[in-house]
């Protein structure tokens, strides 16, 4: 017989782990080995957090402040948003997961780009619903595709801003395109996950827009640029009515004491992430100079990350680079075959790649 598992379940693709660092350390026998693979800043968090957290470590016996006040007061503040439009998730996966379970009845969809972060999908398919696909449209989002494709079974129309695993950005004209012919009983959400790594010029005033709309949604998290994605700690800003019906499905404790410390620690050194963003930008610009000077493809990128054209040897190129102690992420597993997608990481760290990539370029490249 069997036990009788929901049917949607088996709809749901296993996710695919990437390499962890002691995995590939001991199968090649290596001593340093660097994972580009998963958007981290390699930099590391704010220092002097570890003290700060010593503190709190000594109360772990008692559960966490169950509705995270005091990080949703102190996002508050930071943005000029009410904390009842906040909710703090485990992870802006986890918004991610109780948005589609206060929004998706079985049959229902959600539109969403092809290829783009991988969650959204998971947590439609997860209620019962699909998802609409819209291709990329050269390497961005195609803006008029998704509001073409919404119909009258969508709930939700997920946009990434800047995208993953791309790099690209939705600019303002594009946004308001979404907002204008969107039915506004449809929620848009913008995923911002690496909003804090975009140049100040680039931004658009998503948290501005929240309050004046009962239709968007932003997510952000702490997990890229503030360096906590260990502690799983994300937030949505949203429109009274959403965020009422995710506090219905979030779990009572949904945030560890730890990382609701953590992130109001880190919101408070604004300076320390500007610093990050010009670090990694510039970073960014001697990937650039060296990918054009080895006549290598890329995706101009509004991120911390970077996507490579690797060419039909791509696999190859990523076990070599395996072999060098450099974990990327293929692109074949984000959909785009022919790529890779690497972290920028520190200084040092990336000099040592991108000496090791051209030269393997140059053996496994086009
Ligand atoms: C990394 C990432 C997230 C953040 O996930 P967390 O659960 O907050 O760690 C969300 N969306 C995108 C597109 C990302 O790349």
């Amino acid at each position: 017989m069997g036990l009788m598992i929901k049917k949607c379940i088996e709809s749901i693709p296993e996710y695919v782990p990437g390499r962890t660092v002691e995995e590939v350390r001991e199968k090649y026998g290596l001593g340093e080995v660097y994972k580009m693979a998963s958007n981290e800043n390699l930099y590391g968090t704010v220092p002097g957090l570890a003290e700060i957290l010593s503190g709190y470590i000594k109360n772990i016996y008692y559960y966490p402040d169950g509705s995270s006040l005091g990080i949703r007061k102190k996002i508050g503040r930071t943005f000029g948003i009410p904390v009842e439009n906040i909710i703090i998730g485990s992870g802006s996966d986890q918004i991610i997961e109780m948005i589609c379970d206060s929004f998706i009845d079985p049959g229902d969809n959600v539109v969403i780009t092809e290829p783009t972060f991988s969650i959204y999908e998971k947590a439609a398919l997860k209620c019962g619903g699909f998802s609409l696909k819209v291709p990329l449209s050269g390497f961005r989002q195609d803006i008029r595709g998704l509001v073409g494709a919404v119909n009258k079974n969508t709930k939700i129309i997920f946009l990434t801003n800047p995208q993953n695993p791309t790099g690209t950005n939705i600019t303002s004209e594009e946004l308001n395109y979404v907002m204008d012919n969107v039915d506004s009983s449809v929620l848009i959400v913008i995923d911002e996950a690496y909003y804090e790594y975009c140049p100040e010029e680039a931004r658009i005033d998503t948290s501005g827009f929240v309050m004046e709309r009962d239709n968007l949604m932003i997510l952000r998290t702490f997990s890229k640029i503030y360096g906590l994605a260990g502690l799983r700690i994300g937030y949505g800003i949203g429109p009274l009515e959403a965020v009422k019906a995710l506090n219905r499905v979030r779990l009572p404790f949904n945030v560890n004491s730890i990382a609701q410390k953590a992130a109001e620690y880190v919101l408070d050194h604004g300076g320390h992430i500007a610093k990050i963003r010009e670090r990694i930008n510039s970073q960014k610009e001697i990937y650039y100079n060296v990918l054009d000077e080895n006549n290598i493809e890329y995706i101009r990128s509004y991120t911390n990350f970077i996507l490579i054209k690797t060419g039909k040897n791509s696999e190859a190129i990523v076990e070599e680079l395996l072999k060098s102690g450099f974990i990327v992420r293929p692109g074949r597993n984000l959909g785009l075959p022919g790529y890779i997608r690497v972290t920028i990481a520190t200084e040092e760290i990336n000099s040592k790649f991108l000496k090791t990539f051209t030269e393997i370029y140059k053996n496994f490249g086009k």
